[in-house]
């Protein structure tokens, strides 16, 4: 079975898909086949049915929630992750989404925000950069610099919706741009955390 439920820290995490809108340069994609221990490169991306099945197997009461994370953008896969966000929801288990926040240009629609916020207690969003031209040098999106301002709004979403959420950026981008994104965190009402860019807390 491939790896798409894996235990990491206190967690249980669920990887739903290798695809990503982005190309991020600091991507662990592009360094490891994995995380702790967890070889994530998917055959292909399982359906609900079969992470369901997956996290039957694990006495979900033993972590501390569920976190729906890489190896890919689990907004990719948008009915599936909130599908088994339900599930878990359920069985009273807390529910993380890790994400870039492009989930409404990936999908097509403007309520990604609002689908999410029934099952998924909090998010933690890939803010980067504190304008669009230096996340997409950054980040390569196939939405160009529209997916930047499409992850600003879907956090300000996020946060109208009562979603836990926390802005992240990586600890490579230098001081002055890690307290403009501090910044940032603040004006949208966002947590605002700052992680290492390539280890094992890295998320991915
Ligand atoms: S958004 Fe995440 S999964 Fe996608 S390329 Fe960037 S770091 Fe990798």
């Amino acid at each position: 079975m491939q790896n798409c439920v894996y235990e990491f820290g206190d967690s249980i995490y669920i990887n739903l898909t290798n695809a990503c809108s982005n190309s991020c340069d600091f991507c662990i994609r592009n360094f490891k086949e994995g995380v702790g221990g967890s070889e994530l490169w998917l055959e292909r991306d399982p359906s609900a049915a079969e992470v369901e099945d997956e996290l039957g197997r694990y006495d979900l009461s033993r972590y501390d929630g569920a976190v729906f994370c890489g190896f890919g953008e689990p907004t990719c896969a948008f009915d599936v992750l909130l599908e088994v966000a339900g599930w878990l929801k359920e069985r009273g288990v807390k529910t993380r989404v890790n994400t870039n926040g492009q989930a409404n240009l990936i999908n097509g629609i403007t309520d990604a925000a609002a689908r999410m916020a029934p099952v998924i207690d909090s998010v933690s969003v890939s803010l980067n950069a504190s304008t669009a031209e230096k996340y997409d040098a950054m980040c390569h999106s196939v939405y160009g610099e529209e997916g930047y301002r499409a992850m600003l709004d879907f956090v300000e979403d996020c946060v109208h919706e009562g979603i836990d959420t926390t802005v992240s950026v990586v600890d490579l981008i230098g001081e002055k741009e890690v307290e403009a994104c501090g910044r940032i965190a603040e004006r949208l009402g966002a947590n605002y955390r700052v992680r290492p860019a390539i280890g094992e807390d890295s998320d991915y």
